[in-house]
């Protein structure tokens, strides 16, 4: 993760809060042998539950008769692994694991998936006048206040590449994905912009968790400061090199930092765009000996290096400047071009 964002609090996670409540109850209610009632739901809930019938009372329903048609053991069992799994944070760092779908029998885990996916797609995101929105607000609006406070950039913290589309409204990612883990699917810790990249063609559904090495940034962890990044030429000559990445993470996360690169094809992308970007940095590095010569012939061509090198780590963004001075420190160390240049400088002097 190249930089993380700040938690926005918003009355939408009461969604995610009345839900647990429910969840909660109802274990309490099925063991004691009670049959569904409205004073399952928290009584600010009620009203909401009400006025969205199909989508939250009656899918509550036959949430609660599954999961009363289970056997005791396996009800208390999951019940417990509900409780105590619902921390975001504790679940990225892997403290806890995240209630699988594997752990839920198939018909209630549809059921649950089927109602929390709606809940994101037409309570929290629905029509304005929704009963939940008028309470507690619209996710179009935690959407620009989150990004009033992220306004350091609008750079996607996944891959520090591709901007986040903050035009087209909402584009949020199921860190957790909601087809495999549903339970945090309305949960704000787990949405999280992205740019289309990240979550289109590279992250979509994966299993973050079981398919990774367990442990994830958890992307609201204001300790993180972000991943080294070193590019490698296999040749000395740019026309004949492979380039290779190697990636490190500030706070000795190594496990994080291979999930991080798996689930969002990092290496790839980022070797990609070195190689893209090598002729134009080199290009641009050539354009600025030259003007900083006409204006001052005596500088060396080590210190335009290094105002070059403090130069292209200013403009971290724009898309894909955040490699290239990566890709020109590799550059001036592993390709002929900059001792190409010196030479031809020492000549042109003589
Ligand atoms: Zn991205």
């Amino acid at each position: 993760m190249i930089a993380p964002y700040k938690l926005h609090r918003h009355g939408y996670q009461m969604l995610h809060c009345f839900m647990m409540s429910f969840l909660k109850k109802m274990a309490e209610m099925v063991e004691q042998g009670k049959p569904f009632q409205e004073k399952v739901f928290h009584p600010d809930f009620l009203p909401i539950a009400l006025a969205h019938k199909t989508k939250i009372y009656k899918r509550c329903e036959r949430i609660y008769h599954a999961y009363a048609a289970m056997n005791e053991h396996d009800r208390k069992v999951l019940a417990d692994r509900v409780s105590k799994s619902m921390d975001v944070e504790a679940v990225c760092k892997g403290n806890v694991m995240p209630v699988h779908k594997k752990e839920v029998p198939q018909p209630l885990f549809e059921l649950v998936k089927k109602t929390f996916e709606d809940l994101y797609k037409d309570i929290l995101r629905g029509r304005e006048a929704s009963a939940f929105v008028k309470n507690y607000g619209h996710i179009r609006k935690h959407f620009e206040e989150f990004f009033t406070k992220n306004n350091s950039s609008t750079l996607c913290p996944f891959c520090g590449v591709s901007p986040v589309n903050t035009e087209e409204m909402m584009e949020y990612d199921h860190y957790l994905p909601k087809s495999i883990y549903p339970l945090y699917a309305v949960n704000l810790k787990n949405l999280v912009p992205t740019c289309k990249v990240c979550n289109q063609t590279y992250k979509k559904a994966k299993d973050v968790i079981k398919g990774a090495s367990g442990r994830i940034f958890y992307p609201f962890d204001q300790t993180l400061t972000g991943v080294d990044i070193v590019f490698h030429m296999s040749h000395p000559v740019l026309e004949l090199c492979q380039w290779t990445v190697d990636l490190k993470s500030r706070e000795g996360l190594s496990q994080e930092l291979e999930s991080w690169k798996w689930i969002y094809g990092i290496e790839k992308r980022y070797v990609s765009q070195a190689k893209d970007n090598s002729s134009k940095v080199w290009g641009i590095f050539m354009e600025t000996v030259h003007y900083a010569r006409l204006e001052n012939p005596e500088l060396t061509l080590d210190q335009i290096k290094s105002v070059f090198q403090i130069t292209i780590r200013a403009m971290q963004h724009s898309d894909y400047n955040m490699l290239l001075k990566p890709t020109f420190d590799a550059l001036c160390q592993e390709s002929h071009l900059l001792q190409a240049l010196r030479e031809s400088q020492e000549y042109t002097k003589v």
